[in-house]
């Protein structure tokens, strides 16, 4: 006799259904292939989702960092300030913009930028503060924008995992300038994409014009731009998934609840009270033996990842700001015990109750 095997549960998983389907096929009956009315329509729909008075679609979540800090007029010369663990695009897109980022140590509660750290690091140079909302758990957003408005500094969230996450009942994205990401893996998906979110008129007339060559009028390039835009393609499906959100989301934060009342013997994710988190991930910290736990997981047929194993100025490419170890303590020892565990949609209340049990048969 063989035993049916239990299909592999990956960490992530992509829903792509009918809709998104038949919303492509529309696109490629209708010709129009580059940016067209799908775009304008899944702004106006993330807009009003978000809840801002703006929504910009570009072609990533890269481009949606890169394209709101140049709107906010941030180049060579700049300081950012920013949180060391995060993708590494957080960073990066500072670098993109010619300016420097600036690394603040995080709140060991949630792992995001720590307000309290954030004062000290303003110079200047200071233009911008750049918090990632985490896992999908909201950074401590009210008081940096304090701190932003304080310093006259522009307040830019990387939001690209915490699509319809809210503080105090307010959508991030609205606090300051919101960047999202659309990347298969996230909370919901165009393909690659991104958008840009802003109550502020001139900032989304910047980033309009930047994100197509710099030009409001045709030939005629008033800022530095590059080709950022999305394409009807991408913005068909979006519109698809968007309608799927919520339901979506409400999976993730019932499947999140599960794991944590089921998981024993691990630190579960801890949820500030007043705020929403989305659980792009589920992350646990496994105190020692991680990479092992890990590798355990995956031969019992579970998927997980490490979100993330190198804090960014750690990275090979950061080297150049002399960042050493033990520069960003919090940060370095989140990097050595986070394990991030399936949270999507698509779980079955079977695979719930499997993972759980087997963390906590593996733990003793
Ligand atoms: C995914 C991600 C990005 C980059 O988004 P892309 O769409 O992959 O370019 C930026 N920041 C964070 C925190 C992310 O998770």
């Amino acid at each position: 006799m063989t035993a049916v095997p239990r299909p592999y549960i990956p960490v992530a998983r992509p829903h792509v259904g009918e809709a998104e389907k038949r919303a492509v096929m529309d696109v490629l009956d209708s010709g129009q292939l580059a940016a067209g009315p799908r775009v304008e329509a899944f702004e106006r729909a993330f807009a009003a989702y978000v809840g801002a008075k703006h929504a910009i679609a570009v072609n990533s979540g890269t481009a949606a960092l890169i394209v709101a800090l140049q709107a906010h007029g941030v180049g060579p010369g700049h300081e950012v300030i920013t949180t060391p663990f995060s993708f590494i695009a957080t960073a990066t897109s500072i670098i993109a913009c010619g300016a420097t980022p600036v690394f603040v140590d995080i709140d060991p509660f949630d792992l995001n930028l720590d307000p309290e750290k954030v004062e000290d690091a303003i110079t200047e140079r200071t233009r911008a503060i750049l918090p990632v909302h985490l896992y999908g758990h909201p950074a401590r957003i009210a008081e940096l924008a304090e701190l932003a408005e304080d310093f006259s500094l522009a307040l830019i969230e990387d939001a690209a995992q915490a699509h319809g996450a809210e503080h105090a009942g307010q959508r991030v994205g609205t606090f300051g300038t919101g960047c999202f990401s659309f990347y298969p893996t996230k909370n919901m998906t165009t393909g690659e994409g991104g958008m840009i979110t802003t109550n502020d008129d001139e900032i989304a007339r910047r980033a309009r014009i930047i994100r197509n060559h710099g030009q409001e009028v045709r030939y005629r390039h008033d800022l530095f731009g590059l080709n950022w835009r999305m394409q009807d393609l991408n913005a068909a499906i979006g519109l698809a998934q968007l309608e799927q959100l919520e339901a979506w989301t409400g999976a993730r934060i019932a499947n999140a609840a599960r794991l944590s009342s089921l998981i024993r013997g691990f630190e579960t994710p801890r949820v500030r009270e007043g705020d929403r988190h989305v659980f792009h991930q589920y992350t646990i910290r496994v105190p020692s033996g991680r990479d092992r736990l890990q590798q355990q997981l995956h031969e019992a047929g579970i998927g997980s990842a490490i979100h993330y194993p190198v804090p960014i100025h750690r990275q090979p490419i950061i080297q150049q700001l002399g960042l050493g170890d033990g520069s960003f303590p919090v940060a370095e020892a989140a990097a050595e015990h986070v394990l991030s565990l399936p949270v999507h949609p698509g779980l079955e209340p079977e695979d719930i109750e499997y993972i759980a049990a087997t963390l906590n048969r593996l733990r003793s």
